[in-house]
């Protein structure tokens, strides 16, 4: 089953994790995961830039070795970046030890207290280690499955503008993967959200 809201039952037995936000206002948070990836983060930047609105990267650390010149685009245009771990672990199939220190290895590339476990798989006790080391986990309310072949964008895009409210937090992806599906919904949820008065805002950290 294709879950794109996050039930509350699953952010209560997932604890310690930020899964969105509490807002005053009409801030709504759009996330894009797994990049920089040449042509698919710069369509990306093209578009925030064109809609004069910002974001927040979850970026690989491989990535970011293999494409500083995207990397510093994201950073000059005012968005957020957040650390994705150095080589996309799966923190279910990787030791503790060897996974914080892939966090590790991607924060000597990327300076930010924001973290997002790749597949959104991490356990409460790891939560734990990784705010200890003065990080918050970014987690999402809303996942666009744009990563997901056969994916009829036209019926998703339409659970996406039902879904989303103020303070909701959305996951897509910069990568190649899902480049095909990003195009078909990215522009029009924007165009939608601005008709809404949602107010496109990176994540910071108060
Ligand atoms: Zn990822």
């Amino acid at each position: 089953m294709k879950l794109t809201k996050v039930p509350n039952w699953i952010r209560k037995l997932k604890s310690g994790r930020i899964w969105d936000f509490s807002v005053l206002n009409n801030e709504v948070f759009l996330t894009f995961d797994d990049g920089p990836q040449p042509e698919v983060t710069d369509w990306v930047l093209d578009l925030l830039l064109k809609h004069e609105i910002k974001a927040t990267f979850f970026c690989v650390g491989a990535n970011v070795r293999k494409h500083p010149d995207i990397y510093a685009r994201i950073l000059n245009e005012g968005h957020a970046i957040g650390n994705h771990t150095f080589s996309h672990q799966n923190a279910w199939k990787t030791s503790k030890k060897d996974y914080l220190e892939d966090i590790d290895k991607a924060s000597e590339l990327i300076d930010s207290k924001l973290f997002r476990p790749p597949y959104g798989k991490i356990s409460n006790a790891l939560v734990k280690d990784i705010k200890e080391m003065g990080n918050e986990v970014i987690m999402w309310s809303i996942l666009s499955y744009d990563f997901k072949t056969n994916l009829n964008t036209e019926s998703q895009l339409k659970i996406l503008k039902r879904k989303t409210s103020p303070g909701s937090i959305l996951v897509f992806h910069d990568s190649m993967k899902s480049f095909h599906n990003l195009k078909k919904m990215l522009p029009s949820f924007i165009e939608y959200g601005k008709t809404q008065g949602w107010d496109f805002k990176r994540i910071e950290l108060q």
